[in-house]
């Protein structure tokens, strides 16, 4: 290996921020918060472990997803409830909003929508922050457990993939083929999921998650919504995934309706106002 004269040099040189997020319009948290204050429960579904399920959510109201019985890491997929083709965006989340989100933060659709799905109300895990080994928690960086990469590593069939999972509860709900509906699982958010990458090799971990019974996270549609969610085989993600191996618990998710009148002057967000013409128009 040849290192170059200048190499700390070129090495010094600061970054800068990829996508500057100040000429965003910050969510307005005040507005939300009072409209959650008055929401009452609509609907609640229980997700049992090694298993998913697909709930949808009206554009203006809540859902919480937590953690009923213990520790247990979700694997959310999105989509606009009348169009699967528009579905969440992971990394376009995680390069505007950073490797994990929280209270604040949106989830973006994939293009050509570009445009918040949801947004996060409330965490519990806020407090955790950065641990000493550069973990945080929800985060937008790994893809899902999947048969796929299990049987390239392991060379063995495993059924319960949170992939699987979602694929699974995605047919069940649509009412269409796994071959139709596998297409448009995508990444996912990974609820509760402590996760850094390595700083010797860059590589990416995770470790328990701090979620405990009763923790929860709570986001505000913004546009009606499809969610699937799957209780990860890995249960806390502390040890391995993909296998009947670990603990797992059960998840929950609560739909919240705020009441006419509570989001006045509110309005779901428009699809991006790109002109679609790539230069060619
Ligand atoms: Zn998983």
């Amino acid at each position: 290996m040849s290192v170059p004269a200048d190499a700390d040099q070129r090495r010094a040189i600061a970054p800068v921020i990829c996508y500057p997020t100040e000429s965003l319009r910050p969510a307005p948290l005040d507005l939300y918060h009072a409209a959650r204050a008055v929401a009452i429960e609509v609907t609640s579904l229980r997700i049992a472990p090694r298993e998913a399920g697909a709930f949808t959510v009206p554009a203006g109201s809540f859902f919480r997803i937590s953690c009923p019985d213990g520790s247990q890491v979700g694997d959310l997929n999105l989509f606009a409830a009348d169009n699967l083709r528009e579905r969440f965006f992971s990394g376009k989340t995680r390069a505007l909003h950073g490797t994990h989100v929280s209270t604040g933060d949106r989830l973006w659709s994939c293009l050509p929508w570009l445009r918040p799905m949801a947004t996060i109300t409330a965490d519990t895990l806020d407090w955790y922050d950065t641990d000493p080994h550069g973990g945080r928690v929800h985060d937008v960086i790994g893809t899902r457990c999947d048969p796929y990469t299990h049987h390239l590593l392991q060379g063995q069939d495993y059924h319960n993939c949170c992939h699987s999972n979602l694929t699974r509860a995605l047919a069940a709900h649509t009412g269409r083929s796994l071959a139709e509906v596998e297409p448009h699982v995508h990444d996912v958010l990974n609820v509760f999921m402590c996760t850094g990458f390595t700083r010797d090799t860059g590589q990416y971990f995770m470790k328990a998650s701090p979620a405990r019974q009763g923790d929860y996270i709570e986001f505000f549609a913004e546009i009606d919504l499809l969610g699937v969610l799957s209780a990860c085989p890995g249960g806390d993600c502390g040890a391995e995934h993909s296998s009947d191996a670990a603990i797992c618990h059960a998840l929950a998710v609560t739909v919240y309706t705020p009441p006419k009148g509570a989001l006045d002057g509110w309005q779901p967000p428009a699809r991006s106002g790109y002109s679609g013409t790539h230069g060619l128009g």
